[in-house]
């Protein structure tokens, strides 16, 4: 009887080691580079305005943690003139030192981990309106401003897989729009949520990179 013991005791310390491996999921991490232009609005500001909500939608989209890191003071991001560029160029010249950024500070390439360039001011303003925000589909960079309070969850979701086409207009005694709907119109007010389609696309876009 005494010989079973030890190895009872083994089989107890590896089913405690091997539980958590096998349900914690990593994190979803977003690193928010704020621009010098938002230096008058804290941190907890812009998370409570632009991202809490959106936070708060994808807890019931995934069951991995969701970290917002908010970075300031970064030269060659937060310090770019961005005013007379195109929406794409900005977007262009973000992405390439964000990826100098991770590779400094030795973090691993995950399409699980997103970085966005928040700035106070809309782009592309010489056109037929203004851009709010601009990403690179499914991939891991994009740029937003604080033209509406769902211009980030809108870029973060196409980051995450989300589509125009899969957006809707909901009814719930007045008329909303889905995060990622194309075009606001400003009598309609904020779902601040993702159509069920797109729900359904971010959670396999997250299932197949945490895979
Ligand atoms: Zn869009």
């Amino acid at each position: 009887m005494t010989a079973l013991r030890p190895l009872g005791i083994l089989l107890a310390l590896l089913f405690t080691l091997y539980l958590p491996s096998a349900t914690a999921a990593r994190s979803l991490v977003v690193w928010v580079y704020a621009h010098d232009d938002l230096a008058d609005i804290s941190d907890a500001q812009l998370n409570k305005d632009y991202f809490q909500h959106w936070i708060d939608e994808m807890r019931l989209i995934t069951n991995h943690p969701i970290e917002v890191i908010f970075e300031r003071n970064v030269p060659g991001i937060t310090d770019i003139t961005y005013s007379s560029m195109s929406a794409a160029s900005l977007l262009a010249m973000f992405s390439n030192q964000s990826s100098d950024i991770d590779h400094q500070r030795e973090r691993s390439p995950s399409y699980l981990n997103k970085s966005i360039l928040l700035t106070k001011e809309p782009y592309d303003k010489s056109e037929s309106g203004l851009l709010a925000g601009l990403a690179y589909v499914k991939q891991t960079t994009a740029i937003a401003s604080l033209a509406t309070f769902v211009a980030p969850a809108h870029e973060l979701g196409h980051l995450f897989s989300a589509t125009h086409n899969d957006a809707e207009v909901n009814f719930n005694g007045w008329f909303c729009e889905t995060y990622t709907f194309e075009t606001r119109l400003s009598l309609r007010s904020n779902c601040y949520r993702y159509s069920d389609k797109n729900r359904q696309n971010i959670a396999d876009y997250i299932n197949y990179y945490s895979s």
